[in-house]
């Protein structure tokens, strides 16, 4: 058995010469090396804003950069062609690529039709502002470049549950459509603003029969053309959990396969939500801590005032570690995104090794800790910002520590607030296993930690050199660890090194 890791393998601003699907493929090998065993790459079907799209303004999820729609053939990551052989490649080597399904809404209509809605009150969907009336809206979708290929399905009034364009009022907000489903939004997990169904463009209505039956055909279709392992689910807090399960069901029974599914569901407080929507779901699908991200962020921002041995409290990875995925950031919580709350830099390295080299959770590490990025935005005041990313040298150190030596019993000492640490007793199953962590986000600090019988009298050094002592196993199997001020040291065998 081999830790599994995965990659987000892109960020909001991928700005690259190189096609993203194409430096997937190259990069296959080197993802391996450092332990990487799945890859979430983002949406690869065509959408609205076309080449410069990230892919969350879906128009058409059977254009995965093949037709002439949207101004481009080619999406912002590359063609068709580009995209199967990146999946095929990676998956080649043992990596399982996780395909992004956006099927909340969908966005820039090919036609007008006269909608009946009633518009909303923004901050309480539940509450009509209007009466009955009836808008031109971009409700059809025709696809007329692709004609019919794959699938015969038109989008109309009837597939969509709200809009927030009325094209003759040349007015924005949130219009209820009253069609046949009913008057109201569908249940969906997420109370915010009374009910939260709808959260942009042409939000899909899942009670309608033949909206689902579309989406089980194309994603049938889509394993079909592409062969991915798994999926990662976005924006499920606005989309009714019995579709999903039943979706989820689907695709295993058709395909007898269990795909990896990973849903979001943006969280940031109170872990019975997360609880909550498991229980809803079965357990059908892993979901990503936002919790725990959250948790990193304030570490970071409140230095030696944070409460270390608190870091894992209310989150998923404590209560649910077996469907917890952890990560540091991600592509919304990014500088200049929505969800901004980007991780100090100090504290990236204790970040990931508290999602990598413990037991709970599956690590999700982020693109741009790897690789490194620059760009820039507007940010709240209009302003145009730089923003330069760096990649964190640690990181494949640190997944590498993972793949191959983070295994067999773990010890936990998250007993002070500035210092705490863990070790990993080893197994025989991996030659030379075996580690120990401290970190501090203060004073620098030592731990007297046990990591077993099986390593007495050996010799441990800081993998990522940042102290220099040699620690030596005393004869009941256990060391006396070091780590320097706002750092973290991880000790594995010294031979190894
Ligand atoms: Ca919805």
């Amino acid at each position: 058995m081999v830790n599994h890791t995965l990659i987000q393998y892109f960020h909001w601003y991928y700005n690259e010469e190189e096609k993203l699907w194409v430096k997937a493929a190259k990069h296959a090998d080197s993802l391996a090396d450092m332990g990487v065993t799945m890859v979430w790459l983002p949406p690869a079907y065509k959408a609205t804003s076309g080449e410069e799209s990230v892919g969350y303004d879906c128009y058409d999820l059977y254009d995965l950069g093949e037709f002439n729609q949207k101004n481009c053939i080619a999406t912002k990551y590359g063609s068709k062609e580009q995209y199967i052989h990146a999946i095929k490649t990676l998956q080649d080597k043992q990596i399982t690529v996780m395909a992004d399904v956006v099927i909340n809404h969908k966005a820039g209509g090919d036609q007008l039709e006269k909608v009946p809605v009633r518009k909303v009150n923004p901050d309480n969907r539940e509450e009509f502002i209007s009466d009955v009336m009836l808008i031109d809206a971009w409700t059809k979708f025709t696809f007329p470049e692709r004609a019919g290929k794959y699938s015969q399905f038109i989008w109309d009034l009837h597939c969509f549950s709200g809009i927030d364009w009325a094209e003759d009022l040349k007015e924005s907000g949130i219009y209820s459509i009253q069609n046949a489903y009913g008057e109201a939004w569908e249940e969906v997990p997420s109370r915010e603003f009374g009910n939260y169904d709808y959260l942009m463009f042409n939000d899909v209505d899942f009670r309608n029969e033949a909206v689902q039956e579309e989406i089980k055909r194309w994603g049938e279709w889509y394993y079909k053309t592409c062969g991915m392992k798994g999926f990662r689910l976005d924006a499920v807090k606005h989309i009714s959990p019995w579709f999903l399960n039943i979706w989820i069901d689907h695709m295993n029974a058709t395909f007898k396969e269990d795909f990896f599914i990973v849903a979001e569901n943006w969280v940031t407080t109170d872990v019975a939500e997360l609880e909550a929507y498991i229980e809803e779901t079965g357990g059908r699908m892993q979901l990503f801590d936002s919790i725990l991200h959250m948790n990193f962020y304030r570490a970071g921002e409140e230095g030696q005032n944070y409460d270390l041995s608190k870091i894992f409290d209310g989150t998923l990875t404590q209560s649910r570690p077996e469907l917890s995925i952890t990560f540091v950031d991600n592509h919304d919580s990014q500088p200049l995104q929505a969800l901004q709350s980007y991780v100090e830099y100090w504290f990236r390295p204790l970040a990931y090794a508290l999602i990598l080299l413990r037991e709970q959770g599956i690590p999700c590490l982020f693109y741009a800790d790897l690789y490194g990025c620059k760009y820039s935005d507007a940010d709240n005041d209009g302003l145009v910002v730089e923003v330069e990313l760096i990649g964190l040298p640690e990181l494949s150190i640190i997944s590498k520590i993972r793949k191959s030596l983070s295994y067999g019993i773990q010890t936990d000492y998250l007993d002070h607030p500035n210092c705490i640490g863990w070790t990993r007793s080893g197994t025989d199953e991996h030659p030379d296993s075996g580690i120990a962590v401290v970190m501090s986000n203060g004073e620098p600090g030592q731990k007297a930690m046990e990591i077993g019988l099986k390593h007495v009298g050996k010799e441990f050094v800081d993998a990522l050199g940042n102290h220099h002592e040699v620690v030596t196993i005393d004869e009941h199997g256990w060391g006396n660890f070091f780590c320097a001020a706002g750092s973290v040291s991880i000790w594995i065998l010294n031979h190894i090194l």
